[in-house]
């Protein structure tokens, strides 16, 4: 089959992209494999109308929205690679070039690296989680726990104490300098060195046992296509991750192949993939009018 456009990801920035080109009329595929980035969640802040929704609750509305436009095609897999054609690109699924699009959209989002500390993966969106404007307000400024994961980390814990009374586990991986020292002492923050051993229970208590009731986290964050660089986008380093180089409409490196939400971000949020989504969708739609192919 051909279709107009591919969008690879089917979640908040996929779904946006769909829409203005579905609302063209335009033949699209949306390939998703399921795998949201805050599925660990069960609620999903910050998003204008939907604050306090279940992520997939709004995930699941939009997508019946999109499917009422007769020409949106859905296909519930996972895209293995994808390659230039004549006409533009083809995408392998199982194994096998299986559909062609005259222009392909990449909003397969990012894959959270976790510090590897027994306990934290499975509170991931639960008890721990990394950004603060999502889950902060929810700890009723309490007692929250910043474990550094690296150089960005420092950041991290001077930003806490706006939800609430915070301690940084610098765990061997943040030695303060002293001007570092001296604004966590400005903001408040108390430090500790003691490596962390564990996270255990859902409001924790140590071999010395330190109580809190939030944790937060910096994750390693990378892009879920890795095939996007042999398309010929390029990727960019971000101070989390790497993600997709996308101009001010959302066009990537490569002729013809547009990205957007966290995949193409140094940080993302719903909201900023649905923005980013709307630009890659209008934009594709506009190359498919106006561009050479
Ligand atoms: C624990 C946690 C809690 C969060 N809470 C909030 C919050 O409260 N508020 C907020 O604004 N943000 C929150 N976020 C951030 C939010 O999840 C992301 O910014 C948002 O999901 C990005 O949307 P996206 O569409 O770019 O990517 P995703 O939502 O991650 O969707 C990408 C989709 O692409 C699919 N995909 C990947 N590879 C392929 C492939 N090869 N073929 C086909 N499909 C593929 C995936 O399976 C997935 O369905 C949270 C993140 C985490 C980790």
């Amino acid at each position: 089959m051909h279709f107009d456009v591919i969008i690879i990801g089917g979640s908040f920035a996929g779904i946006s992209a769909a829409l203005p080109l579905a609302r063209a009329r335009r033949k699209i595929l949306v390939i998703d494999a399921g795998e949201r980035r805050n599925r660990f969640a069960a609620v999903s802040h910050g998003f204008l109308g939907q604050d306090g929704r279940e992520p997939g609750l709004i995930v699941s509305k939009a997508r019946q929205q999109l499917e009422r436009y007769p020409t949106v095609h859905w296909l519930n897999a996972k895209a293995q690679a994808a390659e230039r054609t004549s006409n533009g690109f083809a995408i392998e699924i199982d194994g096998k070039p299986m559909t062609e699009g005259r222009r392909l959209i990449l909003a397969a989002g990012v894959a959270d690296r976790l510090p590897a500390i027994p306990g934290l993966q499975e509170r991931w969106g639960k008890s721990v989680f990394h950004c603060p404007y999502c889950h902060g307000y929810e700890l009723d400024q309490g007692r929250i726990g910043v474990i550094a994961s690296g150089e960005h980390s420092m950041h991290h814990a001077l930003m806490l104490p706006d939800w609430g009374e915070t301690t940084f586990f610098t765990n061997g991986i943040v030695v303060p300098n002293a001007d570092q020292a001296a604004q966590l002492r400005a903001r408040a923050v108390k430090v500790e060195t003691t490596p962390v051993r564990e996270i255990a229970g859902d409001r924790a208590d140590d071999g010395r046992i330190v109580a809190m009731d939030g944790l937060f986290t910096l994750t390693r964050t990378s892009v879920q296509i890795p095939w996007a660089e042999q398309l010929g986008c390029v990727l960019e380093e971000g101070p989390l991750g790497q993600f997709i180089w996308t101009d001010a409409v959302k066009q990537t490196t490569a002729k013809g192949i547009f990205a957007c939400g966290d995949a193409a971000r140094a940080a993302g949020s719903v909201a900023l993939a649905v923005g980013d989504g709307a630009l890659a969708g209008t934009a594709a739609h506009q190359s498919l009018m106006f561009g050479s192919d």
